[in-house]
């Protein structure tokens, strides 16, 4: 069974999953400056027995097509692609594991050094099977994922996709305990907006405001009114985030500001949405203005789109986890966070399914994007054997 010789494979390189994720969390890059880590990752297919390889694919991704042997798929001969990320975070590490950052200011802390370890692997057992493969695989190794505009977007711009079917992805998550896997159907993840508004008006002494235009005041109300389109425009049953993140009026304690700057982060589940604060920004601040006699400028910048998993790729998960071929898989119903992925991307092109792979540490659980964080090791090969399992089954189904 080709499963199973794929488990075997996979068992075997236990020591060398971790030993790649040590290194590569010993050597981070952060996002768009991963050059180093791309070149690693480049140079770990060098002599192996590939269809082709894609570097630099955007400014520094890698793309691998390992070419499947016969087509036992009468209908169709399918196509998957994996895609891990590779880019760490301006973080000053503060953990004391021997493999701690030598990079300063640079760090592993979301387990995308542990993403690559298992895509690499993954990708090496793949392709010692070759032959036996019912169909292609594409793996996509995506700088950048952690900044905006991400790396996504050009990876794809660049083709990555062109003729394939379906993509799959996964992060490593300290809420779960190692082997959970969790699943679901529908937004898993939220998208983001950005925005930033400067507020001016005119500054002068702070025991004559009737004689300036206070931005201070004017931007405080923008910042409780912005709070009434949650509760009062967006409907019940959907759900968005709106954070102010900074609130800058450069005055003194006697100083009226000329201006304020404001900026923040929007959280949504549908780019609909995010329209509607767009909107209801724009209008607000308006009448604000109006209001108060300031003036603004808005920018609002949609990042991400929601993650939204295809629900035929989540039943196929969810078949292949309850079949226990790896009896140390369990399939969860993933919660859905608010947090943002540049694999929607992938998404809006082809169907695609992002999962979540338990990865608690023992002791203290630091979590993603702390100086301190970690991940437990002993879920790397599991992670490995999903993808490779998923992608046997998925390449064998006869349907479309
Ligand atoms: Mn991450």
């Amino acid at each position: 069974m080709l499963k199973e010789k794929l488990y075997d494979i996979l068992s075997s390189k236990t020591e060398e999953i971790i030993e790649i994720r040590r290194y590569l969390h010993k050597y981070p890059e952060i996002s768009f400056q991963e050059f180093k880590t791309a070149e690693y990752i480049r140079d770990f297919y060098t002599g192996k027995d590939i269809e082709w390889i894609r570097y630099p694919v955007g400014l520094n991704g890698i793309a691998v097509k390992i070419k499947g042997g016969a087509n036992k798929n009468t209908k169709k001969r399918k196509t998957l692609a994996i895609r891990g990320d590779f880019d760490a975070l301006a973080i000053q590490e503060e953990t004391e594991v021997a493999y701690k950052s030598v990079n300063p200011g640079a760090m592993h802390a979301c387990g995308h050094d542990a993403h690559t370890a298992i895509l690499l692997i993954v990708a090496d057992a793949l392709i010692q099977v070759r032959e036996d493969l019912p169909g292609d695989v594409v793996i996509i190794h995506q700088y950048a994922e952690e900044v905006s505009p991400g790396g996504a977007k050009f990876m794809i711009d660049d083709g990555i996709l062109d003729n394939v079917d379906a993509v799959i992805g996964g992060h490593v998550w300290v809420s779960y305990e190692p082997g959970i896997i969790a699943v679901r159907a529908g937004m898993a993840m939220a998208g983001r907006s950005y925005f930033k508004v400067i507020i001016t008006g005119s500054g002068g002494h702070g025991s004559q405001p009737h004689k300036c235009v206070d931005p201070i005041l004017a931007a405080s109300h923008f910042v409780v009114a912005a709070q009434s389109i949650i509760s009062r425009n967006l409907d019940p049953a959907e759900s968005a985030v709106i954070t102010f993140g900074r609130f800058e009026g450069l005055g003194k304690f006697n100083i009226i500001p000329n201006n304020v700057t404001l900026d923040g982060d929007v959280r949504i589940c549908s780019e609909s949405v995010s329209d509607l604060i767009e909107k209801r920004f724009t209008e607000i601040l308006a009448g604000i203005s109006a209001a108060y006699g300031c003036s603004y400028e808005l920018v609002y910048e949609h990042d991400y789109s929601p993650v939204i998993n295809d629900e035929k790729l989540c039943g196929f998960a969810e078949k292949f986890i309850n079949a226990n071929s790896i009896p140390e898989l369990k399939l969860i119903r993933g919660e859905i966070t608010m947090g943002s992925e540049d694999f929607s991307y992938y998404q809006q092109k082809i169907p695609g399914l992002y999962v979540f792979f338990g990865a608690k540490p023992g002791g203290e659980v630091f979590p993603h994007h702390h100086a301190k964080f970690n991940i437990n090791e002993n879920c790397l090969v599991n992670c490995a054997k999903f993808y490779a399992g998923f992608t046997i089954d998925f390449l064998e189904s006869l349907d479309n």
